[in-house]
């Protein structure tokens, strides 16, 4: 890969390095885009197998919040963190290298504020706090805004309704079947806000606890992990990894909408075009799943839960519009995510 090739595909932006021998620690902090504001996005914190995985993973990942701040509308450009987890850190050891990587967000003077993501905790972002303020995410007692999957789920909740009353001109759910795969933080809350608007439910994951969870206090039918894509079902919501969209699962699918928290849900962007062919309504991920990250980013205005909640609430404008617009061009509700974002951001359609 050649680095400036690469970052020039993405349209980089900024790209910090920090090595501490003492303490371990090997962070990339990547800033994508500052324009509409400082970046905001999560550190992760896992094994790779090389910095060359490492660095993908931070610019892939920094440039998808930069689309997921600015389509919601948030005055914050995209930005994370990647920090290759050691072998056998001690607890002692982690808290000197999550201390070191405060500083080294501090040396960013503001342009990068950090939060968890995979493999960090409210601990972790505890001991950041210590060393910088450009961090969220850390202690609740202290003002912050804790667990964010109560918001990305609302959130989701918003962009279904939307795409119910675009599809079938209905405010409810009553009598829709709605197969959610993944029942985690997310896709649980989700299953419960789901619920109380009459939708029947269909769950897998590969977490039989969580499945029974929701069995047992939703009432909902649990189906085998493979079985989730074919399920009779009017929506099917993917809130479990990425690219639950590809060319074994879609043929198999009965729903009119997807729409669910994952994370890069679809493969391939041409099976965002697949979708349209065959009819089906899909939620541009990062659009609907931007309810984490508005809650979020109400903390860098003092936090507020029922402004969050509020703003969260505004994601079935922004998914109403995607729709819309996608009808009326003819063009998959992906790309016209993504054309939004880069007009706003860059003045012009990039892609
Ligand atoms: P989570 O780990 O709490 O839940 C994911 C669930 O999916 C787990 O219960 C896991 O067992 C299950 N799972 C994994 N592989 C599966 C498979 N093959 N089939 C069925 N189930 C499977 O994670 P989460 O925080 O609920 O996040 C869910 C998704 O939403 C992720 O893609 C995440 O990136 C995305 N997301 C989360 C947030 C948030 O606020 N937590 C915000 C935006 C996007």
């Amino acid at each position: 890969m050649d680095l400036f090739e690469y970052a020039g595909e993405l349209d980089y932006g900024e790209i910090h390095l920090k090595r501490d021998a003492e303490t371990g620690l090997q962070a990339i902090v990547a800033i994508h885009n500052l324009k509409l504001g400082p970046a905001i996005g999560g550190c992760r914190f896992i094994e790779y197998g090389s910095s060359d995985e490492a660095l993908q993973d931070a610019l892939r990942l920094a440039r998808g919040m930069t689309y997921k701040a600015a389509i919601s509308g948030l005055p914050h450009g995209g930005g994370k963190a990647v920090i290759m987890r050691p072998a056998n850190l001690t607890d002692q050891g982690r808290e000197r290298l999550f201390a070191v990587y405060g500083q080294f967000v501090d040396s960013l003077g503001g342009n990068y504020i950090t939060c968890e993501d995979s493999g960090t905790s409210v601990d972790d972002m505890n001991i950041v706090h210590d060393q910088t303020e450009h961090v969220l995410g850390f202690d609740p007692d202290k003002g912050s805004s804790g667990d964010p999957s109560p918001f990305t789920a609302y959130g989701v909740r918003r962009g279904i309704e939307a795409a119910v009353k675009f599809r079938w001109d209905r405010e409810d759910l009553e009598g829709l079947t709605v197969a959610v795969q993944g029942v985690g933080s997310v896709g649980h809350h989700l299953a419960r806000e789901l619920g109380q608007l009459g939708a029947s439910l269909v769950v897998t994951d590969i977490d039989e606890d969580a499945v029974t969870r929701v069995v047992d206090e939703l009432g909902a039918r649990a189906v085998g992990v493979d079985e989730i894509y074919g399920v009779e079902c009017d929506i099917f919501a993917p809130c479990a990894l990425g690219g639950a969209i590809n060319d074994q699962t879609l043929p198999q699918l009965t729903c009119e909408i997807v729409a669910g928290a994952a994370n890069n849900q679809l493969l391939e962007a041409r099976h965002g075009v697949a979708l349209m062919e065959r009819e089906i309504l899909y939620a541009p991920d990062y659009a609907i799943n931007a309810g984490g990250l508005i809650n979020v980013a109400q903390e860098f205005v003092g936090y507020d839960p029922d402004a969050a909640r509020a703003k969260t609430s505004e994601i079935y404008d922004t998914m109403w519009e995607i729709y819309e617009r996608a009808q009326r061009e003819s063009v998959p509700t992906h790309m016209v995510a993504d054309r939004i974002v880069e007009e706003i951001v860059f003045g012009r359609i990039l892609h």
